[in-house]
């Protein structure tokens, strides 16, 4: 078996009309069901918050009810974040200079957000939008969950405060990024931010510094890197924002994309409908969406 069968993948889903969350097994391509657990709490977020709750599941796996992985419509791991998804501009120096030359490298890591409406699933549609942007775009992301509430965060512990990871596709309406000067309105049409498949636990990574990510856009790669070339660290990243604001369990950080999006493609190479967009990122996974 290889070890990344082993790995803790929360998710949720929806089965029978109901939302549920639970782990995903991929050997019996099924999803163990948690959430119908006694004392389960109602969401995959209220759980993580818990805490306790979730440790004693991996124990239990065995036991637990299956659902055949056919018959489950996909949702975010967190389908309706409780605030705006934190976001990590240019934090990748390659694609900070794609973007606007070696000038445009920060000093200092850039937040911008993006509306938790814009949340969406692995294989939902990404709509096309075609009436409001001719430069809808792709940014594979590596994404943090938070897993505890913090304030003022030493970067030393600063991991501590992670429940896991996953993917992120930061999807962005270039024009509308740039007409509107703020990136908010370009980054948060509705199901512009697909994420998951699935929440994996912070002990099955080790270092979060280390992974390759891949995004492919109709087979053909276009991004290809790894989180070793951060230009700020998740520890970093997490000691900033907690600085005079608290980070709760459920808030997702994601931390930049590499070079390659589409816009900077000579011709450009942004998203047009039927284009499918697949991001990978080593001992997470690989997030599937395509436009319509
Ligand atoms: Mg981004």
């Amino acid at each position: 078996m290889e070890k990344g069968d082993e790995k803790m993948k929360w998710m949720s889903f929806k089965h029978d009309g109901k939302e549920k969350y639970g782990i995903y097994l991929r050997e019996e391509q099924a999803v163990a069901v948690v959430s119908d657990e006694n004392d389960a709490p109602p969401t995959l977020v209220a759980a993580i918050e818990e805490g306790q709750f979730l440790e004693s599941i991996p124990n239990n796996l065995k036991r637990l009810p299956r659902v055949d992985e056919t018959t489950i419509e996909w949702l975010s791991p967190i389908p309706r974040p409780l605030k705006n998804v934190m976001c990590v501009g240019k934090n990748y120096r390659d694609h900070a200079i794609e973007m606007g030359g070696e000038a445009s490298v920060p000093e200092h890591p850039m937040i911008f957000t993006k509306a938790p409406t814009a949340v969406s699933a692995h294989q939902a549609p990404i709509p096309a939008y075609e009436s409001l942007t001719d430069a809808l775009d792709y940014e594979g992301e590596l994404a943090v969950i938070i897993g505890k509430k913090g304030k003022e965060i030493a970067r030393a512990e600063a991991l501590d405060y992670i429940f896991g990871y996953t993917v992120l596709n930061d999807v962005t309406a270039r024009d509308l990024q740039s007409r509107h000067k703020q990136f908010f309105i370009g980054k948060s049409l509705d199901g512009t931010c697909p994420m998951g498949p699935w929440i994996v636990s912070k002990d099955e990574i080790g270092d979060p510094h280390i992974l390759a990510i891949e995004t492919k856009v109709n087979g053909e790669t276009r991004q290809k890197s790894n989180t070793s070339q951060f230009i700020f660290p998740i520890d970093e990243i997490i000691h900033v924002l907690s600085k005079g604001m608290t980070l709760e369990p459920g808030d997702i950080i994601a931390t930049g994309t590499p070079a390659g999006v589409g816009f900077a493609m000579e011709p450009k190479g942004t998203l047009q409908a039927g284009d499918t967009v697949d991001i990978t990122i080593e001992g997470v996974g690989t997030l599937s969406n395509t436009v319509r």
